[in-house]
This record gives structure tokens, C-alpha cells and sequence, in this order.
């Protein structure tokens, strides 16, 4: 088995097509060599060998050593290095690199090769003892941490020992001397804590630092992320061996990172970040504040120091032909990393670039228009889950802003929150369903869950791509970072800024478009659904083949429905309108009859109430199918249940308080959602759902009356599971219906349906299918019944399932499709062999999650429903299943 591919010198053995084999990054770096463009040669190992690894006992494979020498080799001969001679050492780097971007999230290694003989070559070589030092002190650092696991703080503690010591305040204050005592400290550090020594050994070096990197698939962080982007463990991580560049040789070497558009905003315009004398990951940690690429951009910020373009003229123009020839082969943004040495430009990595779902939009609306992809491409694009992003409230312009502090717009929104000061607060209180707002000096890979449970982030340091900002930017969370004028003291929990201070538990707004943090709650306004997000939902309307529906039974959720693109209703609970305050207490006389007449009577009560909102559903929909669902929990949930609330009921209504009491007792169910529910409701009381047929069908000849769109009114029986049950609920609702439709003398169309929530319902689709002209799948319900998992309780453990690696994802959210899956798959066959045009759909929560409605294209459903929210999500989503 080949586990080594080579790349730079021009040339490469792979290809960015070889993702799966060789990581995002190692495919990137051999294409862009295969381009021609200055990469640093170097090789990688295959993820493959990773997944070999952990599949022997953390054996490598065989043959490894063999081919890694060989990727050496190559290295050596096109650098004129030789990896461990003291004279002319090359120096590498040692970095992860997965399927899927995993940023921060697994370890790196860089000036391995270094030791106390050729950390005198490296200074003959650069002319520069400091710099060599310098670099030595670094590698000893990231390589005990990583590789020999010792504390970072332990170096950073002996470094600040020196700098006190020595009466300075910044690094760049150390002479070489000074740099070479650090070593030996960092050293004898190293010998004190492992009792060995540091390793001198290249090559042992170098099997350290692979190692650590394919351990690091499997830690914490690795494990987190993975499971929140949906990445499977199995992938396992490639690594890139890759001849070092320095961007820290003095004033003419720099290092920096770029995206050939913004990645907030999607604007064309090059975007990014460098330091001079700089080493790369001083970029993306923050530590110092970086400076613009471009003029504009310096002078838009009302930075001084001089942009990139200032700085090294030509290095810039020779940068930007790079970038634009980048972006033109992947068609796509690319994020990129590159160094420069000594005047010489070298890329590091490019990869289609992390972006907000703004940005996501605004490019792939442009890149379509430029002609550089195709519509239908733009559509493939854009993720749908992240226009969650754009659907939610932003600042009201118009309301007055508090601003305490000001950072850069790092990640796009507006959210409002308790003060938190570590990531831990963070998820405590988050998980407890508290909305805060994490506030760091700047973040590490370490406080991702923290960020992921806080509603938005603010960091005092750090700039657009600091770890913070593109976290976020990935998460969706709004972002300010790099808030310079926030003084953060962890001890006191406060922060001061502005002559305030702010404690943790205060509340703050950020708004993570301008950059700007706000004391306490402020007006939020609805987003903007024009622009570049009508263009694309356009497209996708144009490919998509399933219709997509709303749940929503208020008209303030209809409507919304519609701005959102709705194409009808799916589901409207009609329980829901019985929880109504000025209706309750009629529902509460209607449970507590003695008798039928009784019922009836608080029945009539009801009708008038219920056919209003009918009313109002079917004029917002204006003609759009509208399904309504029939009465379908247990009675008891109308009921008081406490002595307390019993009282207070019976005071308010009148009802006889003993009465309520012993009703809501004799309507106690050890398993209510198995118990008195659903259309067994109607089969006990037909009264009820005789009530509701007609309230449906006098408010659509209400409507129909006023000369607006006649109503399409589809009448959905629940939890259903027998022919005969069917029967005489189709048999109620024609009897009911006709009866209306005489008295009004005016002609509605309608259907009787049913939901299929029963394992037997959907094995038994084909009797159902004699009466029900629709089927409706209520995944929520079948997924419950089909796992015998209470939907209710499966919170509980559902966590540790996931955790074990036993479900893959929580059934609940997305549709088991091997078996409940197969259920819908038997019922839609079944159903259709019965009726050729029955119609199908799904309304459990599983029609906005864009996995499964992949598989109701799959199986040819003919519409999705889910929550208004969700409708553009799941046009996307319909529309991608479609492609
Ligand atoms: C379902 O069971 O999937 C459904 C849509 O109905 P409900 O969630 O109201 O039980
Ligand atoms: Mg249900």
C-alpha cells in the first residue's frame, strides 16, 4: 500500500480530488504544486494509515518508515537540506490534516528537526543566532506539549522568570544569550518533569510528532467537534510533513492569512490578516494585533501600520495573481495561509474558505452571476441548516445604543445575555437554558463547548481569524472580537471598559455586524428576506421537485409561513386552539358532562371560537391546502391537576372543584401516549370531532362566501392504526361535512386524511389507504413507537447513546432511515398500490432537518411540513435532494 504521497518542486503525486486520501489540506498542497505556485516541498501520510493505525493496537503500518524516508529524501534533495545535519538542517513541520476542516482542533508541531547541534547550523545558515534561538525555544515548547504532554504554563512561567529577571516586558526585548538561557531552562524543565532529556534525534523527533498528531483525532476537542459538524470517526486525520519557511527572519519575512472574498460579509474584495516577522500561528492566536493586506482595508480600519501591500509591494502583487489564479481553479472562495521569507513567497494551505451563511449566499450568488459556477451550483452551495443564521432578529437600527465597547464585526447577528467569564459558566448556565454572552481575553480550542452553549461571544483580543472569530462564524454565533478597550479581571468576574464595569451576571447585547457591545436588552428587529437570499431561494424553488408546507396554527404563524415561502399548512393542532385562555374553561365544562347532551352543549360553546380560526387560517393561506389535524391528546392535559391550581380553576370558572378533581383522577393514565389519544378520542366522543368537521367547513364556506380564494381543507385524522377505525372517522367526516355543505348550500372541496404515527398503520397503509385520500407521517409519534422510546423522557439517556456511539444521530431529530425510514417506504408503497394518488407527506419534526428530506425525495413523498423557521431551510434542502 502506497501511505506517503509527495508534493512541492513543481510536481505532486496527488490531487485536490484525493481528499478522502490524503486530508483537505495534504490534497490542497499537491494541487496547488501541480499548479506551479511556490509551495514548500513536503509529503503526506494518508489518512489511511491513520485508520491502520488505530485499527492495530496503534501500530503503524509496515512499509511506513520505508516510504516516510523516501518522502524525506525528496525533501532533501529539492531543499539542499539534510534533515538532522548539524551543518545544513532541514527543518519541518508536523501538522493534522482531516477530510473535513477541523480548525485548532488536533495538534501541530512546527521547527521540528531543531536540537543543540543543529540550532547551531540554523543560526550560520540565517545569519541570525537570535532567530535560531528563538525558533529552538519555540519547537522545545509546542513539541513537549504536544508530543512529551507537559504543561504549556510551565514554559510560559520560566520565560516570564527571564523577562523579569531581565527587566523586560515583550519577547522581542531577548538577545540571543538571553534566548539560549530560556533553552537550557526549557530543558532542564523537560529533564526534571520526564527524567530524560529533551530528544536530540531528528528522526525520533519526527515519529513523536506523527504520533501525537493521529493521537490527537481521538481527543476531547477532536471528539466534540466532530460530533457537533457531523464528522464520523472512522475518517481518521492525514499528516503533512512539509519543509519549514520562516516569516520570522527579520523585516522583509512575514506570515499571514486571506480570503479572496470576505468571509462575513461575502463582499469581493481581498480580505485577511499578516504580521511582519512574524511565525504563523502568531496570527491566528492573537497575540499580537495583525495588520491589513490591502490599503483600503488599513484605511477603512484607521489602522497606521502600514498594510502588506504598503509594506512589501512586490511580494503583494505577486501575492494577489496568486490568490485571483486560486480562486478562478476552485471556483469557489479560498481561505489560504502563506509566508513570506526573506522577500520569497511560499503558500501554505488554501481551502474553499469557512463563511457565514450571509457571506454563503452573497458568494454564490456572485460567483453564478461572474459565470464561474453554474446555478445549479450556487444552489449545492449554500448549507441549509446555516440559514437558521439569517432568519433571526438583528438590532433595530432605529433603537438607542448604549455602546460600552467597540471590537471587529467577527461574526454577523445580534444576540443579548448574562455576562460569563470562562467557558465553563458558559455551558453550565447555557445548558440550564440561561442566555450569556462568553467574554475571554481571547479563546482557545479548549472553550469551544463553552462558546457552542453561549448565545454569542466577545473577545478583548484577537482579530477576524482569530480562533474566536471563526469558530463562531462557523457556529453561527455573533461575535465581537479583538475589543481592545475591554479590560477583563477574572478574579473580580467584571470587566471594565469605558470608565464602566460590568459584572458577570450583568446583561449585554452585542451586535456581531458592527462590532459593537451594548449594555443591556435592546429592540431586536426581523430579518431581511430580499437580496441575495430571494435570488438563491429562487433557484432552488426552480430544481426543487417536493412541496414544502408549514406546522402552524396561530395566523401570526401562518403568516410568517408565507413570508417564508410556505406552500400550505401540514399540520395545524388544533389542541393547541383549546389551550386558548377564553376558551379553556368551555373545554374543561366539555371534559366534566355527564352525558352526550352536556358535551354538546359546551361543544357549541367551542364551535364559534374554532371556526374563527379557521377563518383566519384559510384567508391567510388564500387557497393553499390547509391540513387540520383533529383533537389528538389525552383529555387530562386540559385538566388542573394540583389541589392549588384545581381551586383556582374552580374559582375562576365556577366548576365544581371535587368534580374537576376527581375527573382529572379518573382520566389518569399510567401511559397517556399510548393511552386515550388521538382519533380514539373521536371513537369515544364523535361529538368532539363532529364539532370540529364543522367548524372546518362552515369557516371554508365563510371564506368562500366573501368571494376570496376558496379553501382547500384537508381533514387529518391522528394516530390511527385499523381499516375499521378509518371507516368510521371518514364515515364522521363526510356525514358532518355533507350536513354543512346542505345547510350552506355551497360546494367545498375537501379530503380526509390521516397521519401515520402506528408501526401497524404503516404496515396496514393499504386499508387505511381505502378511506384516506392523504397520508401524513408523524414522525414524532413513529419514531417513538417504532423504538418504544418515549419522546418525552428520551433526553435522559438519548445523550449517552449518542455519546457511545450507539445512535449515530438522536432519532428524534433525524429520521432513523433504516427503520423508521423503511416503515414510511412500506406505507407509501402500500398506500399507493391501494391509491394511486394518495398523497403523501411528513410533519414530524424530521421535515426541517435537511438529512431526511433527502430521503423523502428518495422515496418520492410529495411534500415536507415543518416549523415556519424551517421553510427556507427546507426549501434548500428539497432543493439540493433534487440536484
Ligand atoms: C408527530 O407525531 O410526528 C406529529 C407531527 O404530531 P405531534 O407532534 O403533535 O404528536
Ligand atoms: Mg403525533
Amino acid at each position: 500500500t502506497r501511505w506517503v504521497y509527495a508534493f512541492g518542486g513543481g510536481s505532486a503525486d496527488g490531487d485536490a480530488s484525493m481528499k478522502n486520501l490524503l486530508g483537505g489540506k495534504g490534497a490542497n498542497l499537491a494541487e496547488m504544486s501541480a499548479l506551479g505556485l511556490p509551495v514548500p516541498p513536503g509529503f503526506t501520510i494518508t489518512t489511511e494509515a491513520c485508520v491502520h493505525y488505530y485499527a492495530n493496537q496503534r501500530q503503524y503500518p509496515a512499509d511506513l518508515k520505508e516510504q516516510v524516508a523516501a518522502g524525506l529524501q525528496r525533501v532533501e534533495e529539492l531543499t539542499g537540506k539534510t534533515f538532522g545535519d548539524p551543518a545544513n538542517p532541514l527543518l519541518v513541520s508536523v501538522r493534522s490534516g482531516a477530510r473535513a476542516s477541523m480548525p485548532g482542533m488536533m495538534d501541530t508541531v512546527l521547527n521540528l528537526g531543531l536540537s543543540d547541534k543543529t540550532v547551531d547550523g540554523l543560526a550560520k545558515l540565517s545569519g541570525d543566532r537570535r532567530f535560531a534561538f528563538d525558533s529552538y525555544r519555540r519547537f522545545i515548547q509546542m513539541y513537549s506539549n504536544v508530543v512529551l504532554g507537559l504543561d504549556h504554563h510551565m514554559f510560559e512561567e520560566i520565560l516570564d522568570e527571564h523577562k523579569d529577571r531581565l527587566y523586560v516586558t515583550v519577547d522581542t526585548a531577548l538577545s540571543a544569550e538571553d534566548w539560549e538561557a530560556v533553552v537550557a531552562d526549557y530543558k532542564a524543565a523537560v529533564q526534571r518533569e520526564l527524567g530524560r532529556p529533551f530528544p536530540q534525534d531528528a528522526h525520533e523527533q519526527l515519529w513523536g510528532a506523527v504520533g501525537a498528531v493521529f493521537a490527537s483525532w481521538m481527543n476531547d476537542r477532536a471528539k466534540f467537534y466532530r460530533r457537533m459538524h457531523d464528522i464520523p470517526e472512522s475518517w481518521g486525520t492525514a499528516v503533512n510533513v512539509q519543509s519549514m519557511v520562516f516569516g520570522n527572519m527579520g523585516e522583509t519575512s512575514a506570515t499571514g492569512v486571506a480570503f479572496t472574498r470576505n468571509p462575513s460579509t461575502g463582499e469581493n474584495r481581498l480580505y485577511g490578516e499578516f504580521l511582519i516577522n512574524a511565525q504563523g500561528e502568531d496570527v491566528v492566536a492573537g497575540i499580537r494585533t495583525p495588520q491589513a493586506l490591502t490599503k483600503i482595508a488599513r484605511e477603512e480600519m484607521g489602522e497606521k501600520n502600514p498594510s502588506m501591500e504598503e509594506a512589501l509591494p512586490d511580494v503583494f502583487t505577486q501575492f494577489k495573481s496568486v490568490v485571483e489564479k486560486l480562486e478562478k481553479h476552485y471556483r469557489d472562495m479560498q481561505d489560504i495561509e502563506f509566508t513570506v521569507e526573506k522577500g520569497r513567497l511560499y503558500m501554505l494551505q488554501t481551502r474553499n474558505g469557512k463563511r457565514t451563511a450571509k457571506a454563503a449566499l452573497k458568494v454564490a450568488v456572485d460567483l453564478a452571476s461572474e459565470g464561474l459556477i453554474t446555478r445549479e451550483e450556487a444552489v449545492m452551495r449554500v448549507e441549509p441548516a446555516s440559514l437558521d443564521q439569517l432568519l433571526h432578529p438583528t438590532i433595530d437600527p432605529s433603537s438607542p445604543r448604549d455602546v460600552v465597547a467597540v471590537g471587529l464585526p467577527a461574526s454577523p447577528g445580534a444576540a443579548t445575555g448574562k455576562v460569563v467569564f470562562t467557558a465553563e459558566e458558559a455551558e453550565r448556565l447555557g445548558g440550564a437554558g440561561e442566555a450569556v454572552i462568553l467574554v475571554r481575553e481571547e479563546t482557545s480550542p479548549e472553550d469551544i463547548r463553552g462558546m457552542d452553549a453561549a448565545r454569542g461571544v466577545v473577545t478583548a483580543r484577537g482579530g477576524m481569524t482569530s480562533h474566536a472569530a471563526v469558530v463562531a462564524r462557523g457556529m453561527g454565533r455573533p461575535c465581537v472580537s479583538g475589543a481592545g478597550e475591554v479590560h477583563i479581571d477574572g478574579r473580580a468576574q467584571e470587566f471594565h471598559s469605558r470608565g464602566k464595569t460590568i459584572r458577570a451576571g450583568d446583561v449585554i447585547t452585542i451586535d456581531g455586524s458592527t462590532g459593537e457591545v451594548l449594555l443591556g436588552t435592546v429592540k431586536m428587529v426581523e430579518p431581511e428576506l430580499s437580496g441575495d437570499f430571494a435570488t438563491l431561494m429562487g433557484w432552488a424553488d426552480g430544481v426543487r421537485r417536493l412541496k414544502v408546507r408549514a406546522n402552524a396554527e396561530t395566523g401570526q404563524d401562518a403568516k410568517m409561513a408565507r413570508q417564508f415561502g410556505a406552500e400550505g399548512i401540514g399540520l395545524c393542532r388544533t389542541e393547541h386552539m383549546f389551550f386558548d385562555p377564553d376558551r379553556i374553561a368551555a373545554v374543561r365544562e366539555m371534559i366534566l358532562a355527564d352525558d352526550v347532551a352536556g358535551r354538546r352543549a359546551a361543544l357549541a360553546k367551542i364551535l364559534p371560537m374554532q371556526r374563527q380560526d379557521f377563518v383566519d387560517l384559510f384567508t391567510i393561506m388564500e387557497g393553499l391546502p390547509v391540513t387540520i389535524r383533529l383533537l389528538d391528546p389525552p383529555l387530562h392535559e386540559f385538566l388542573p391537576h394540583t389541589e392549588e391550581d384545581v381551586a383556582a380553576v374552580s374559582q375562576a370558572t365556577g366548576l365544581d372543584a371535587a368534580k374537576l378533581l376527581r375527573r382529572a383522577q379518573e382520566l389518569h393514565e399510567v401511559n397517556p401516549m399510548l393511552g386515550h389519544r388521538g382519533c380514539r378520542l373521536g371513537v369515544s366522543y364523535p361529538e368532539i370531532y363532529e364539532m370540529q368537521v364543522r367548524a372546518i367547513i362552515e369557516a371554508a364556506c365563510e371564506v368562500a362566501a366573501s368571494g376570496r380564494p376558496a379553501p382547500i381543507p384537508e381533514i387529518m385524522h391522528p394516530l390511527v392504526a385499523t381499516r375499521e377505525e378509518m371507516k368510521f372517522l371518514r364515515e364522521l367526516t363526510d356525514r358532518t361535512a355533507r350536513e354543512v355543505i346542505a345547510e350552506k348550500g355551497r360546494e367545498i372541496e375537501f379530503k380526509v386524511g390521516t397521519m401515520i404515527e402506528l408501526p401497524r398503520a404503516a404496515i396496514r397503509a393499504g386499508d387505511l389507504a381505502e378511506q384516506a385520500e392523504f397520508f401524513s407521517f408523524g414522525t414524532n409519534d413513529l419514531t417513538q413507537t417504532t423504538f418504544g422510546i418515549s419522546r418525552d423522557d428520551a433526553g435522559k439517556f438519548l445523550g449517552a447513546y449518542v455519546d457511545k456511539g450507539i445512535f449515530e444521530k438522536d432519532p428524534f431529530v433525524s429520521l432513523d432511515q433504516a427503520g423508521v425510514g423503511d416503515l414510511i417506504r412500506i406505507a407509501a408503497e402500500r398506500g399507493r398500490a391501494q391509491r394511486p394518488n394518495v398523497k403523501l407527506g411528513i410533519c414530524g419534526e424530521h421535515g426541517g432537518d435537511p438529512a431526511s428530506i433527502q430521503f423523502c425525495e428518495s422515496i418520492g413523498l410529495d411534500y415536507v411540513s415543518c416549523s415556519p423557521y424551517r421553510v427556507p431551510i427546507a426549501r434548500l434542502a428539497a432543493a439540493q435532494a433534487a440536484v
